[in-house]
């Protein structure tokens, strides 16, 4: 049998001189020029069918297996995020502003290594690999989609159309050495609102004669905080935090409008449509009863990532046999984070898994999005070994 460990670790090299020149050279989401053009001529490299601009900046290569069988889909994200790099590393930001504080660039890095091992075990393989490096995941960047839908939008769903889908994040939450695949929802469903509340300004002195949207904005935030506390039931989950609010200017004036924003999580279908219908309810309602008209603008960003059952003991059994030393966790760990990845969950069964890469004692533990976020390089080497060997046991 294939030793998967001792082929990644053996890749290590090429695994992190990529991952540090990616880190070196991070670019934004849809940016990923000079990311994506590496990609293209490592996957190229290996005889792999390239495409390239899938979702504007996003690179397809198509691994074809020795004997027919179905299609796998892998995903791994490209892209950086707007942050001054602060971890000293020799390897650190050479974009100013831009840096891969999410760990990302170990993701393509990874990527670029299981094509190497699955090329030298392509004979043995029944069925063909995509391998989808995603751009965008971190966001709009400018667009009204991210890359997962952007990519989806180009038809990476069709042509072939896979059967099954995997996908990794590095994890800094936990320590290297720790892995979970877990069946059910991993990361909750994430929406974004603004709301407008108008009234009627004038002055602050003689509030009598106005319709204060600041009492209205004020009342909002609070009556919001019901729906968890009071619609959610207490072993369900839902978020819904305001993060932004913005109304008047001066001492003395009482203002026309004020503007809110924040974010709504949650997991279920059904917790999703109560939370929303009562966001509006609440919304509209206190601002009504204070004279105030509310304007409401509810985004999707991403569904919930919920894995595949089948798929999930599938991954569970390759982990267990590759890497027997981990601390190999099967329970649900769900977050209240969010990725993209789930828009291809949705249409395609599959398994995203965490590869805990933090090491206290290097102080490589900050959380990712952190100007000092760096991971234990050698979670590299065991992501590339699970991704690869799962792969292997799927399509044999
Ligand atoms: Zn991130
Ligand atoms: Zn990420």
């Amino acid at each position: 049998m294939t030793d998967f460990l001792k082929h990644a670790q053996e890749l290590f090299p090429y695994t992190q001189a990529l991952r540090r020149d990616f880190h070196i050279h991070p670019e934004l989401g849809y940016r990923e020029i000079r990311t994506g053009g590496i990609v293209a001529k490592e996957l190229e490299s290996l005889g792999l069918e390239v495409t390239k601009g899938v979702g504007k900046t996003g690179v397809v290569g198509l691994l074809e297996g020795g004997k027919p069988g179905p299609t796998l889909l892998i995903r791994f994200d490209m892209d950086a995020l707007p942050i001054v790099e602060d971890t000293g590393a020799e390897y650190a930001s050479q974009n100013a502003g831009v840096m891969h504080a999410c760990g990302h660039d170990g993701h393509t890095a990874i990527g670029l290594t299981v094509a190497k091992i699955l090329h030298a075990h392509r004979d043995q393989l029944k069925g063909t690999v995509k391998f989808v490096f995603q751009p965008a995941e971190e966001g709009l960047c400018g667009e009204d989609v991210g890359g997962a839908q952007m990519m989806m939008r180009d038809g990476v769903l069709e042509n072939p159309k896979p059967d099954m889908a995997l996908s990794l994040h590095l994890w800094n939450e936990k320590p290297l050495g720790w892995v979970n695949v877990a069946a059910g929802p991993i990361m909750s469903g994430a929406e974004q609102f603004s709301i407008k509340i108008t009234g009627k300004g004038g002055h602050g002195a003689v509030p009598h004669t106005t319709i204060d949207p600041i009492v209205a904005a004020a009342q909002i935030v609070t009556a919001l905080q019901s729906i968890v506390a009071r619609n959610v039931a207490p072993l369900e989950t839902a978020v819904v935090s305001v993060t932004a609010i913005h109304g008047g200017e001066a001492f003395n004036v009482i203002p026309q409008e004020v503007e809110m924003k924040g974010t709504i999580r949650t997991f279920e279908l059904k917790v999703r449509e109560r939370v929303l219908a009562r966001f509006n309810e609440i919304v509209t309602g206190v601002a009504n009863s204070l004279g105030c008209a509310a304007q409401i603008e509810v985004k999707r960003v991403t569904p919930a990532t919920v894995n595949n059952a089948a798929v999930a003991a599938k991954v569970q059994a390759t982990a267990r046999r590759v890497l027997p030393e981990s601390d190999i966790d099967t329970a649900p760990y769900v977050t209240m984070g969010s990725e993209d990845m789930a828009f291809m969950l949705e249409k395609v069964d599959g398994c995203y898994f965490l590869i805990g890469s933090n090491d206290k004692e290097r102080h490589l533990d900050y959380g990712h999005h952190h100007p000092k976020f760096d991971f234990d390089e050698q979670a590299l080497v065991r992501g590339a070994c699970l991704m690869a060997a799962a792969v292997m046991d799927i399509l044999s």
